[in-house]
């Protein structure tokens, strides 16, 4: 219910103008993101790799309000890789497709994300926003991966889709970020339970780390903080014989940090999403939806 509740004000337009006016929201988003401004997310980025962590670093917004406002990210995000070489981060990139314009134009948007690809010496991920957008992501990924190999795609464990979509695209060596996936979809498309997302996840993994064990050049990222899915994933890559390394893990800044620091200690590849900017409300919702103990680090915020 809290779930739904949460998920269901992330996309209120009315409470997205007014919750964020307010010093006690803004403060609790501190846990989940280190600022607004992009330099804040890489002098993170800075911190985390004296940690053997990598990062991935995020401008926050969707839905934009014109097409003339894609550009902007896209000229952003040019200034996003050259401060990243400046600074000699291992760091990559992180985009909704609805940022590079594609509720105004699939043409368009993929060309603005082909722009992104030329530019870049590391990977561009490309997140997944809700299941309207699945068929259009794919179809920008797949037109990508035909022209770029530092193309990375984020697929959803919790779509009943999703197998089919990981085996269809399997052939083409792809980096794929797999997460469970953070938006309110209803049975039709989505496990309502989360007993068969987690079950999804793992069989999902399974067969991404086949893929890299045969021989495989995409990357396989397993983007989750759940201590049993990152377990279930190292077994299997152990009984697979793949190498530490060979397979990563991808968690966002603020969350299991002592389990990040473990992991990549312990030799394993670990990248951590680092968010940024100022439309970060509808984002922020979404982690507070993902476990209802979040709610109270606000409340505590408030009687603070
Ligand atoms: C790198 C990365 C990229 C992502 N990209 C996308 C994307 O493009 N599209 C998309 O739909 N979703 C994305 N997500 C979000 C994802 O779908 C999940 O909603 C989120 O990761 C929580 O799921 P979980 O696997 O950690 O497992 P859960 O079962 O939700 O949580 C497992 C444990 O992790 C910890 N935890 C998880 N979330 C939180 C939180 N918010 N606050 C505090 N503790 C928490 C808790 O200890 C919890 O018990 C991304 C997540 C990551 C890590």
């Amino acid at each position: 219910m809290m779930r739904k509740a949460l998920l269901w004000v992330s996309t209120n337009a009315f409470l997205a103008q007014r919750l964020p006016q307010y010093g006690f929201v803004k403060r609790a988003t501190r846990r989940f993101m280190p600022g607004e401004a992009l330099g804040d997310a890489l002098d993170q980025s800075e911190v985390l790799a004296g940690s053997k962590l990598s990062t991935t670093v995020t401008l926050l917004g969707e839905n934009l309000a014109s097409v003339a406002e894609a550009d902007t990210v896209v000229e952003h995000y040019f200034g996003v890789l050259s401060e990243i070489a400046a600074r000699g981060l291992n760091t990559e990139i992180s985009i909704k497709p609805t940022q590079l314009g594609l509720d105004f134009g699939a043409e368009d948007a993929q060309a603005r994300l082909e722009q992104l690809l030329a530019a870049a010496s590391s990977t561009v991920w490309i997140d997944m926003e809700g299941s309207d957008y699945v068929d259009a992501t794919l179809a920008m990924f797949r037109a990508a991966r035909g022209k770029y190999e530092n193309v990375g795609l984020c697929l959803q464990a919790y779509l009943h889709r999703t197998k089919a979509d990981l085996e269809a695209l399997l052939p083409l060596d792809p980096s794929i970020r797999l997460v469970k996936g953070a938006y309110n979809e209803p049975p039709a498309v989505a496990y309502p339970r989360k007993a068969d997302v987690d079950q999804n996840f793992v069989r999902l993994t399974v067969m991404m780390l086949k893929a890299k064990a045969a021989g495989g050049k995409g990357r396989p990222v397993l983007g989750t903080h759940d201590p049993r899915m990152v377990g279930e994933a190292t077994r299997m890559a152990h009984s697979l014989g793949l190498p530490k390394g060979s397979y990563e893990f991808a968690m966002l800044y603020g969350i299991e940090r002592e389990q990040q620091e473990r992991l990549a200690r312990g030799g394993h590849a670990v990248r951590v999403l680092v968010s940024y900017g100022s439309a970060w409300f509808p984002w922020y919702i979404r982690r507070l939806a993902e476990r209802p103990a979040n709610v109270w680090f606000v409340v505590k915020q408030i009687v603070r």
